[in-house]
């Protein structure tokens, strides 16, 4: 009998550990040309593959042995009966390690199933070894017959099988349901495969059994899909990629390219935009790999161990960006930079460009600097002051501050007005101006928790300030168009100024124009339902806008307050000067007040007293004080 025709006793073929080889080299070629996460997990799944690969060549070698060995020369035969079972079981326990770390369970849960598994393998190998020397279970006579009396494997691979049931039950909650559904589908066709076996009396096919659950780890758990059109894989592999990168100190550049354009939900990129992108991801740089961040925004990661020459590679794919951009007229922001330890360690290199993105122009290239994260760990720590004062909601929160300035009435000739403008005031980073925090207030949905802070402060204030005396008419408020969209705005403000006992007409809110007609709709309803307690309204920053007179008519505002771009547009030219007064004067004729913003110097006063004003604000006359300060300004009754 040659060795390629061999039938042992248990008419073993090697067709089914040759393609355990070949699948095993597959996954791998797979993995290799993929871009793979490298967990824990994933270094306990390729040692499964290499033991896959070492019982299939274990069990092939005992058969061939099997088979050609002289008679009463079978040492080598029980040997490697022996280690491809130790192999077997091997694999097995790797499995019952694999499933806690690839879950993240607990590590004293892991512990104990890793102790108890390690128990199991070595008592089953211990078993196989005594049980081959004593020669009670698996032996050879001389003449080459085989004598197989135990099922000493059979019986460990239903306690294995059992065990690992035991085992994947415990992190049924830390798993997808469909992905645990699919584990134990596989490994019940596996089960099936090993005991049909028995059936037609094979066993080539018994390491395969051991292959398909591996099959399924892959697929679930390490396979990171590239987008094909694209190239890229998501932001998740990006994460998992720093980590590795940072772990392994391999220094990389990035390149992140944001067409704001296509940024948003249920956009793609047209075909032509993909190709050009899949071919910039291969052409310029070496091992590099692409990430998508959302439909308009990509990062390119390439290791600098690959590529030395890094920075003349920038320049080249710069140079050829901007040959496509003459194409594609599509407009861009490209961001720029190399690994930096601190963002690397907390993975945030989303997060940092998008921020840059919020203070760059488009169409430009930004190199990251040491500036870029001084500022956006600033950012963070506001973020992470923010989202504190949100969620404890104290009206006297010491850390929001209303600085005020007094405003000039010109018919009285008195500041008995005053606006309130927040502050904070954090631990690390001192005074913080509102261009810092309310953009980020409003985009986190905190800005009306500030809100009821201010006016809270600000009419505690005000009963103070009449108690002692003082003649103030009241104090104006901002709020964000946004704020009013909630059903309780109303009934808040009502409440924080009863509160305080003091009467609505000391109140103002100034809110800016909207250009959308829902919002148009929830604002006549606010101030018409507020207005009823005495509150007042004024149209803020008017002339920044698109300034639809007509929508501004049909609100019940006040005042009209015309910002500092009006007065500095009244004195460029004529022309500009004529329309600004006869705005004004329009607005005065339908009984508005105007109040004037940023008034500076006594150029700016007289305009804007020859341009129908009836109150001026502005660092003429003051800069904004803490609150307390109003005093200075405000005249005894
Ligand atoms: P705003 O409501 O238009 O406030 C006027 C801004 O102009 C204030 O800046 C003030 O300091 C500044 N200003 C006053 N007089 C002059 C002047 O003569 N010349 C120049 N160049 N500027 C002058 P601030 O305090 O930095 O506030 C900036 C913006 O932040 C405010 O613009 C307002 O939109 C927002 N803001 C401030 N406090 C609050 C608040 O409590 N809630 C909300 N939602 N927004 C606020
Ligand atoms: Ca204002
Ligand atoms: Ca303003």
């Amino acid at each position: 009998m040659t060795n390629l025709t061999l039938l042992s006793f248990d008419n073993y073929t090697f067709t089914g550990d040759l393609a355990v080889i070949a699948i095993c080299f597959v996954m791998v070629i797979l993995l290799m040309t993929s871009f793979v996460s490298r967990t824990r997990s994933f270094s306990i799944f390729i040692n499964i593959i290499v033991l896959l690969v070492a019982s299939a060549l274990a069990n092939i070698i005992y058969h061939i042995l099997l088979v050609n060995s002289s008679p009463g020369e079978y040492t080598g035969v029980y040997i490697m009966r022996i280690v491809y079972h130790a192999l077997m079981f091997d694999t097995f326990f790797l499995y019952s390690l694999y499933v806690p770390v690839a879950t993240g369970m607990d590590h004293a849960k892991a512990r104990k199933i890793a102790i108890a598994s390690s128990i199991l393998f070595f008592i089953l190998v211990g078993a196989d070894i005594i049980e081959t020397i004593s020669g009670y279970g698996f032996r050879i006579s001389q003449d080459g017959t085989v004598v197989n009396k135990s099922n000493l494997f059979m019986i460990g691979y239903c306690l294995y099988i059992a065990f690992l049931l035991i085992a994947m039950n415990q992190v049924k909650g830390l798993l997808y349901k469909q992905i645990l559904t699919g584990f134990f589908a596989t490994m019940a066709i596996s089960v099936l495969i090993r005991f049909s076996q028995l059936i037609f009396n094979q066993s080539s096919l018994t390491t395969m059994t051991f292959v398909l659950p591996a099959i399924a780890m892959m697929y679930y758990m390490h396979s990171n899909p590239y987008n094909i059109t694209l190239g890229s894989v998501d932001v998740r592999s990006m994460e998992d990629a720093i980590r590795d990168m940072y772990n392994h100190k391999s220094p990389f550049v990035f390149l992140s390219l944001f067409l704001p354009e296509y940024d948003e939900e249920g956009k793609d990129l047209p075909d032509e935009i993909k190709a050009t992108i899949r071919d910039f991801s291969t052409k310029y740089f070496r091992k590099c790999v692409l990430f998508q961040i959302g439909n308009g925004h990509v990062i390119l990661i390439a290791p600098k161990k690959h590529n030395p020459d890094y920075e003349q590679r920038i320049s080249d794919i710069l140079d050829g960006f901007n040959k496509e951009y003459k194409r594609f007229h599509v407009a861009y922001k490209i961001v720029i930079g190399e690994d930096i330890d601190e963002i690397s360690q907390k993975n945030e290199y989303v997060s940092l460009i998008r921020s840059i993105h919020n203070s760059m122009l488009e169409n430009t290239v930004h190199m990251v600097d040491d500036s870029d994260v001084l500022r956006f760990n600033k950012n963070e720590y506001i973020l992470k002051e923010l989202t504190d004062i949100y969620n404890k909601k104290d009206v006297n929160d010491p850390r929001v501050l209303v600085f005020c300035q007094p405003v000039f009435n010109i018919q009285s000739g008195q500041f008995d007005t005053a606006e309130a403008l927040m502050r904070l005031k954090l631990e690390e980073t001192g005074l913080v101006f509102p261009d810092q925090f309310i953009p980020l207030a409003e985009n986190y949905g905190y800005i009306h928790v500030l809100t009821e802070i201010i006016l809270h402060k600000s009419c505690q204030e005000i009963s103070q300030l009449i108690k002692e005396g003082f003649n103030i008419n009241r104090i104006s408020v901002n709020v964000s168009v946004l704020e009013l969209k909630d059903k309780g705005f109303c009934d808040d403000i009502n409440q924080i100024i009863s509160n305080n006992s003091i009467s609505g007409e000391k109140i103002a809110i100034e809110l800016t124009e909207s250009r959308s007609e829902a919002d148009f709709m929830i604002m006549k309803e606010k101030i018409e339902e507020l207005r009823r307690q005495g509150v007042r309204f004024y149209l803020d920053d008017f002339g920044t806008g698109y300034s639809n007179m007509e929508r501004i008519m049909e609100l019940p505002f006040d005042i009209i307050k015309f910002d500092r771009s009006m007065v500095l547009a009244s004195k460029t030219d004529q022309r500009s000067e004529k329309i600004v007064e006869n705005l004004a004067h329009m607005f005065k004729d339908m009984e508005y007040s105007i109040l004037y913003e940023g008034v500076e110097d006594d150029v700016d006063e007289k305009r804007c007293k020859e341009m129908s004003a009836s109150y001026l604000q502005g660092f003429k006359y003051s800069r904004p004080v803490p609150i307390e300060q109003l005093r200075e300004f405000l005249p005894k009754a």
